[in-house]
């Protein structure tokens, strides 16, 4: 598990060959999971939510997928570290 935290403010932001950041990562990874990468919740994977590691000097940005509520939150959460796919510039 690692921590992580959304990023706000990427609404301008979108990938440069895919229609939506879920997309994008269904296309690195051949797959679309049915729950919210979250750990501590239930919920379906809706979108592909930009997030970034806590207490790491990791600094890059991953996109993860997660429920609308958790797309929200502002808290930290844990997700695995499976789930999360590098944004490049080129992206
Ligand atoms: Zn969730």
């Amino acid at each position: 598990m690692v921590k992580v935290k959304n990023l706000h403010n990427t609404g301008d932001r979108k990938p440069k060959n895919y229609t939506s950041w879920k997309e994008f990562w269904k296309a690195k990874k051949g797959y679309w999971p049915n729950d919210c990468s979250a750990y501590d919740c239930n919920g379906p994977a809706d979108v592909g939510a930009h997030v970034k590691k806590v207490d790491s000097y990791d600094n890059k940005w991953y996109i993860v997928p997660l429920c609308s509520g958790c797309n929200k939150r502002t808290d930290t959460f844990e997700v695995s570290e499976g789930r999360l796919v590098p944004v490049n510039d080129n992206d």
